[in-house]
């Protein structure tokens, strides 16, 4: 079976030589400042579910948990946490007030969409609704809400909420990107089953066959330095 997760397909559309670059030839980039503070706050935010009680063990886990890798400065890597902290305050305040049935987070979910392919993936939160439906989450650490990208792609929570919906037999009506810096939630429609799965089964063939041949922006690509098709990489070696 052929895996299929969101951010395979998001790398794929992104440039096909990055989907070959992390998952054919199994290379990494490095992360920067802003994927290491994602994933401290993201890790804690895990957490939220078991430290609800109380505000100070939930800023000991966003401590115990902290990455200090990718910033290019110790005052950097200050800046950042002491933002965190700010970040989670607020976080936890609010979400105290609004008491949300948190059915689970960082849950994970695998179902087949068809013999060759599996869809699999992990969604940041999943709550229950009072109508008894469900509610998918994905935090948006770095980025606010009027990003283009974000409103426009609905890919992304549209196979979290394909897997969700069937790991608990249950209708998933509400799927939003959470902006925890400002506390915001953005809605997004489900594109449909059937569109859903069409999508993927076109995608799937063209990744499992490694057909390649569209090509990203290099200049804005976590890959430019390392990656051999790089025009950025070419450009700055002429130099
Ligand atoms: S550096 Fe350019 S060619 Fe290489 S993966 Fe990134 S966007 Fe694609």
């Amino acid at each position: 079976m052929f895996e299929l997760n969101y951010s395979k397909i998001n790398a794929y559309n992104f440039c096909n030589y990055l989907y070959k670059f992390l998952y054919i030839d199994k290379k990494y980039v490095k992360h920067n400042s802003k994927t290491s503070f994602g994933i401290s706050i993201h890790k804690a935010l895990k957490e939220y579910i078991n430290t609800r009680n109380s505000l100070s063990r939930f800023l000991e886990v966003y401590e115990e948990n902290w990455t200090n890798y990718g910033y290019s400065t110790g005052q950097e890597m200050m800046d950042y946490y002491y933002k965190g902290i700010d970040i989670l305050k607020r976080f936890f305040e609010y979400e105290r007030k609004r008491n949300a049935h948190i059915v689970s987070s960082e849950d994970f979910f695998e179902c087949n969409i068809s013999n060759d392919f599996i869809l699999r993936g992990t969604v940041d939160r999943v709550d229950l609704k009072d109508d008894g439906s469900l509610k998918i989450i994905d935090y948006k650490i770095n980025i606010d809400e009027n990003n283009e990208n974000h409103i426009r792609n609905n890919l992304q929570l549209s196979i979290y909420a394909y897997g969700i919906s069937r790991k608990y037999s249950k209708a998933v009506s509400e799927l939003v990107y959470y902006y925890v810096g400002n506390l915001k939630e953005f809605r997004i429609e489900y594109m449909g089953d059937e569109n859903l799965r069409n999508y993927l089964l076109d995608c799937g063939e063209k990744m499992k066959n490694i057909i390649l041949t569209h090509k990203g922006n290099c200049y804005s690509c976590l890959a430019k330095e390392l990656c051999q098709f790089s025009d950025y990489k070419r450009e700055n070696k002429n130099v």
